[in-house]
């Protein structure tokens, strides 16, 4: 990879600026934040960021793989310039609708190594020996092109719950280095075993029980393939800001809000590892029959994220909801059934991260999703 230098030419920063990195597998997360609108543009030839005169940059945590990245701290025209090296092997960038936060997303050109992490080559994907649902169920490709659901949603009789991440992808990594894809294995099993307690006859499916890699392809893939009535991606949220903090759902859409961006941005961001190559949504053919799916289960899936905050709040009623949105997830797209992803907490909150270790905290998640499951089934 040839090394890429970024100039982010006139980001002339007014007012006080806040710059904080989340480390990701597949790069870095970086947030630039000001009181007063950012102005920025880009040019490929290098790198840099412009204050006042007298602001203040606050410079991410030691801990970070600053190796990534050359930094060259300019003190006296007070901004920093970015060298990229050729770890990185691109820049992509985000800037909030009110130009107050400014998102940037530096590339790796290989994974990087996190403690107890290492590139493994090939995912470990279990093999399913699914169907691939666009060519072989031709009585679910008839009926979406109908504007009909899936053949077999009269019926609730299974559902499949998804942990985030797993393997090589450790999802976002908290401040004390807890792994997000160890947090949502811990409640997607207590999701389970809860719904196989209470309901012994809903067949209830894992994507993955241990910690291995899966694509996001994979999972619905897996749910379309057992015929689910519905399919719920456990996350953990991360924000580049440490005080975030609160549990939100989303499904599937087209219109991104802002504030949805960088959830998007950091959940989708796994594809670019992805070497299984298998989206659903990689064809025309799939690619339509997910839109049409989208639209038949948008106002199914939205309940049941309405439902699942519902249920959240009743058990963290100290916490914060942050409401139902919308995104664009890859893990939703595809997925022939009402589909949500819900982030039960932020690991990027010293306070929140310690709350996901405690199996009081995880606990109280999987019974309010199993409480909203069990709703969804009785309206159906
Ligand atoms: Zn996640």
């Amino acid at each position: 990879m040839n090394s890429i230098q970024l100039l982010f030419a006139a980001a002339i920063l007014t007012g006080a600026v806040e710059t904080r990195i989340i480390p990701r597998f597949d790069g870095l997360l970086m947030e630039l934040t000001s009181s007063e609108p950012i102005a920025c543009s880009i040019d490929v030839t290098g790198y840099s960021v412009n204050v006042r005169p007298g602001d203040e940059v606050l410079l991410p945590d030691a801990y970070l793989p600053f190796w990534v990245l050359g930094w060259e701290l300019d003190t006296d025209s007070c901004g920093f310039s970015i060298e990229l090296t050729d770890a990185v092997d691109s820049l992509e960038y985000s800037l909030a609708e009110d130009s107050l936060t400014l998102l940037l997303f530096f590339r790796a050109a290989e994974p990087l190594l996190f403690p107890e992490l290492t590139w493994n080559g090939p995912p470990d994907e279990p093999d399913y020996g699914m169907f691939d649902p666009q060519y072989s169920d031709s009585s679910t490709i008839a009926a979406l092109e109908l504007g009909q659901q899936s053949p077999w949603l009269s019926d609730f009789d299974c559902v499949v719950i998804d942990p985030g991440h797993g393997g090589r992808d450790p999802g976002a990594v908290g401040p004390d280095g807890t792994y997000e894809k160890d947090r949502t294995l811990e409640i997607a099993l207590l999701v389970r075993d809860i719904l196989n307690i209470c309901r012994p006859e809903l067949d209830v499916i894992i994507t993955r029980n241990t910690d291995c890699y899966m694509s996001l392809g994979a999972r619905t893939r897996l749910a379309n393939a057992r015929r689910a009535d519905l399919f719920i991606s456990i996350h953990c949220n991360a924000s580049t800001r440490s005080a975030a903090n609160g549990f939100e759902t989303f499904f599937l859409s087209r219109a991104r809000t802002d504030d949805s961006r960088a959830v998007e941005m950091l959940e989708n961001s796994v594809v670019e590892y992805d070497d299984t190559n298998d989206h659903v949504f990689d064809d025309p053919l799939s690619f339509l029959l997910a839109d049409i799916a989208q639209n038949i289960y948008l106002e199914r899936s939205s309940s049941l994220a309405v439902a699942i905050q519902e249920s959240l709040q009743d058990r963290f009623p100290e916490n914060i909801n942050r409401g139902v949105k919308q995104a664009g997830f890859y893990v939703l797209r595809g997925a022939l059934m009402p589909s949500v992803l819900v982030e039960v907490a932020f690991i990027s909150n010293p306070e929140e991260e310690r709350t996901l270790k405690t199996l009081d905290f995880r606990l109280a998640a999987a019974e309010a999703i199993v409480d909203a499951v069990l709703n969804f089934a009785e309206e159906q």
